[in-house]
């Protein structure tokens, strides 16, 4: 303890972190909030930044503005980068690449996952994931500008190139953004281009297993298929995505082994998650487990075995199977507060117990399926559940109330109002976009 206050480090001020901070106001602690983007990411909207819906200020808050009531807690920007368990230290990186060390009493991770490409790392230059803003505005900006460039093209491959979509993994956000892509090509783009039929658009759905949002129940996943049919979604299962490059995908069926190439200039990848490089670091410090994606095993009260002033919270903790849910890391941080305001009170710690609340996700205009213990909704019903839903967790009272703002005047209107795209200028070409330089080097 430095000035004889415990100090109490929390790693991510995502779901977990920014909900374990909120606990400690008007404790005796002094708390340091380290996130690499600092500010609080609402992930569950992502797909409607990225789909012109909704702006990055509305499904985002700077956690700065955020905990400004909370004068024991330091919001700090910097990315964590080493742990040294002995010395109770975090060294972290500022975006210049120069570092800073944070000592703790008390550690808390919630550094979340990142996409995984199932080690084929090279398909990330051309299929962007969805875990991050800037994973949002990438995609943002390929799903826009693919239109634009089909519009200057010539009917023919090229152009049906361009205007065609293969999405990587069925789960909820997979289902989300192919469901946009239609909706948006369908309704918000129908009218608006002179020389494309922007409705004609193809949007290939992949997945390995047999059917779209494996972890709800199989009736709504069905609905769910029934809608995403109707919305004109080629869903392809029982398929591994083998191969990416700008001009398409290569996909192969697990049972036969035949391959087969889909054309596609806009490839997005939304197929499996693994720990931040962080966490796999901690783990290997605190002499911790960890599983094939990375969670870290610990115990019933989320501490790592051997450190009980370390915790692991939200998706990165790996127990009794806990769900990588917005609800779970929510809860989790909680906990892990709950935890060391009672280690400082004298009091004995209280085993995790989650509660699941349910899932929802959006599928189309009107239809999203949710699920809550024995309730199981889908369409109009779902929809509502689900809105009102991301409404209450939704951070900031301004965000909720631009948000809802927002969503009655694209219902009204079948409008986007964040359409806008920029292309970047960081010097890799392969950020701004596909462009025939990266194909040629
Ligand atoms: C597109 C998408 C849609 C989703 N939809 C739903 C949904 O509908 N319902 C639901 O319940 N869940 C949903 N989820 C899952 C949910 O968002 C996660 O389970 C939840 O965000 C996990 O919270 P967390 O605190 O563990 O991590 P995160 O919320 O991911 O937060 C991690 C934080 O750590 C920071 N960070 C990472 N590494 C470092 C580092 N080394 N140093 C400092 N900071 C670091 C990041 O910037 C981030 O702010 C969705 C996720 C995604 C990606």
């Amino acid at each position: 303890m430095g000035n004889g206050r415990p100090r109490v480090v929390i790693i991510g001020g995502g779901f977990g972190g920014l909900f374990c901070a909120r606990r400690f106001q008007n404790v005796d602690a002094d708390v340091t909030l380290l996130d690499r983007a600092a500010c609080h990411v609402f992930q569950p909207l992502l797909y409607q930044c990225a789909t012109g819906t909704l702006s990055i200020g509305q499904i985002s808050r700077s956690l700065r503005e955020e905990l400004a009531d909370h004068r024991n807690v330091t919001t700090l920007l910097g990315e964590a980068i080493r742990l040294d368990a002995g010395a109770r230290r975090v060294t972290a990186r500022r975006p210049d690449e120069t570092t800073f060390d944070l000592d703790y009493d008390y550690l808390v991770i919630a550094a979340g996952m990142c996409q995984s490409y199932f080690g084929k790392d090279e398909f990330a230059t051309w299929a962007p994931g969805m875990k991050t803003l800037d994973d949002a505005i990438t995609i943002r900006r390929r799903v826009f500008a693919a239109f634009e460039i089909a519009e200057t093209l010539p009917p023919g491959p090229e152009r049906d190139r361009w205007l065609t979509f293969a999405v990587t993994g069925a789960g909820p956000t997979g289902v989300e953004l192919a469901g946009q892509i239609r909706e948006l090509a369908t309704r918000s783009l129908a009218n608006e281009f002179h020389s494309i039929q922007p409705e004609e658009a193809r949007v290939l759905l992949f997945d390995g297993g047999d059917r779209v949002l494996k972890s709800f129940a199989p009736a709504l996943a069905e609905r769910a298929q029934g809608i995403l049919e109707k919305l004109g979604v080629e869903m392809h299962f029982g398929v591994h995505v083998t191969d990416v490059s700008r001009d398409g995908v290569t996909v192969t069926s697990k049972h036969s082994g035949a391959s087969q190439d889909y054309p596609a200039r806009t490839v997005l990848w939304t197929a499996g998650v693994e720990a931040v490089p962080f966490a796999r670091h901690a783990a290997e410090m605190l002499g911790a487990q960890a599983d094939r994606s990375g969670r870290i095993a610990v115990d019933a009260d989320l501490s790592v075995p051997g450190h009980p002033e370390v915790f692991v919270i939200g998706d990165l903790a790996g127990r009794d199977e806990l769900p990588g849910v917005a609800e779970n890391a929510m809860q989790g941080g909680l906990h892990a507060a709950g935890c060391i305001r009672r280690d400082l009170d004298g009091d004995p710690r209280k085993p995790f117990r989650y509660r699941d609340l349910g899932s929802a996700a959006y599928i189309s205009r009107g239809h999203a399926v949710l699920q809550a213990g024995p309730v199981k909704l889908c369409g109009r019903l779902g929809w509502l559940g689900w809105g009102f839903i991301h409404i209450a967790f939704l951070t900031g009272v301004r965000n909720r109330f631009s948000t809802v703002a927002t969503w009655l005047a694209a219902i009204a209107r079948s409008d986007r109002s964040d359409r806008t795209f920029i292309l970047g200028g960081s010097g890799h070409p392969e950020d701004p976009y596909t462009w025939e330089s990266v194909h040629q080097r």
